[in-house]
């Protein structure tokens, strides 16, 4: 059903004040994110839900229900190349899970084609009636998928929302960020979630609520991720399929480890950078944006113009990852922003102060390297001071996957 909120009263208040403060469109509880004051016209306290700010949420509004006509559509798939065996594998995998409406996780590699194995289980939930939704914490994870699918899925009918871009054409088959997943209860039969693990789902409780609310009873969720938590590989438990080898079937390539006393990166940095010997492109990524441009602007003139900055808050962000695809610069130096969803071939990595990442952030950031080309291209190489937990962490479950790889044609 669809959800939407008016001042015609319904048994649900849009915020719920009584016991515990609660927003019944978003369902955000946490008080801090409530505000209030007297209002005069009304005569009473007004509250706001700080969450849901640009829906104007307040506690004079009332939560409706609406369920759009059921829609049966026979979607076609339009792909240009095959599915390898463990697409093929991965692609009836889901489809079965459908039948037995059991939520599973797709675990596969960085760089194994996920999208493509999702598409029959959309067509199928359609063809049978069914809704879906295809859902990412990320605004450009939801932008890729949209542009993919609707080159793969023959249908005019795909409604793609995220912030500021919410238009609904369409209730049925859905590409949004979860956050957008606030406009619907017991309505999708089967959610794919792609990068559950990405910022901020696992630092919002809500997400996970949104998810479970949008779901109908009988409806499935399907996580896609190369670094899944541990509460999903645990509710999931016995439904896994792991996906291990990318298109290319080279192993993913295993970290180095190099000691790099945190103090002295500044400085040893520019000597490496000006000893690389090749024209490859290396990502060189930070814990913190302070040291990055403080690294910068000690650099060499001659290596600074061959070197870029780029972080999530960065205004020209989008025209410097445009910059780095056409290979403008040597060195890119960035934090976490290009730590997923980043492609391009012939890249190297290196990761300063290693020891202060988590293991997901690691193998993701490796993950870059060797995604594309017909030979072994591109190092990784984790700089520390002092081997962390993590670190280790990251290796192994990079190495586990390469095991898989290995058994797999
Ligand atoms: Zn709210």
């Amino acid at each position: 059903m669809r959800i939407f909120v008016s001042e015609q009263k319904s048994e649900i208040p849009a915020i719920e004040i009584e016991r515990n403060i609660k927003c019944n469109f978003c369902l955000n509880e946490n008080k801090k994110l409530f505000h209030h004051y007297f209002h005069q016209g009304f005569n009473e306290k007004l509250y706001y839900c700080r969450n849901c700010i640009s829906q104007n949420i307040n506690s004079k509004l009332f939560i409706h229900h609406y369920e759009p006509p059921q829609n049966i559509e026979q979607i076609k798939i339009d792909l240009p190349f095959k599915l390898t065996e463990q697409q093929r594998n991965a692609s009836q995998f889901i489809k079965e899970q459908i039948t037995l409406q059991k939520s599973c996780l797709l675990y596969a590699v960085t760089g194994a084609g996920k999208t493509e194995m999702i598409l029959e289980g959309i067509v199928k939930v359609r063809g049978e009636g069914g809704n879906v939704a295809v859902v990412s914490p990320r605004t450009d994870v939801v932008k890729e998928l949209s542009l993919r699918l609707s080159m793969y899925l023959k249908t005019e009918n795909i409604s793609t929302l995220y912030a500021g871009h919410s238009e609904m054409t369409q209730p049925y088959l859905i590409i949004s960020t979860i956050h957008q997943l606030m406009y619907f209860t017991s309505h999708f039969d089967l959610i794919i979630v792609d990068e559950i693990d990405a910022f901020p789902a696992q630092h919002d409780p809500r997400l996970m609520k949104l998810l479970e609310r949008a779901l109908t009873p009988k409806g499935i969720f399907v996580y896609l991720s190369a670094t899944p938590p541990k509460n999903i590989i645990r509710a999931c438990k016995g439904n896994i399929v792991y996906l291990p080898l990318r298109h290319h079937k080279r192993p993913l390539p295993i970290p180095q480890f190099k000691y790099l006393s945190h103090g002295s990166v500044r400085k040893k940095l520019d000597y490496m950078l000006r000893n690389v010997e090749t024209g490859e492109i290396i990502l060189i990524f930070f814990h913190d944006i302070r040291l990055m441009e403080q690294t910068f602007h000690s650099l060499n003139k001659n290596i600074q113009t061959k070197t870029v900055c780029v972080y999530s808050g960065d205004d020209e962000r989008h025209e410097k990852i445009e910059a780095i695809r056409n290979a403008s610069y040597q060195f890119v130096f960035t934090t976490t922003i290009l730590e997923r969803g980043f492609t391009m071939h012939g890249l190297s990595v290196w990761v300063m102060n290693s020891h202060l990442f988590r293991s997901d952030s690691l193998i993701q950031i490796a993950g870059r390297v060797d995604r594309k080309g017909d030979e072994r291209n591109g190092e990784v190489i984790f700089f520390h001071d002092g081997i962390s937990l993590s670190m280790i962490a990251a290796v192994r479950d990079i190495r586990q996957m390469n095991k898989r790889g290995a058994h797999v044609s």
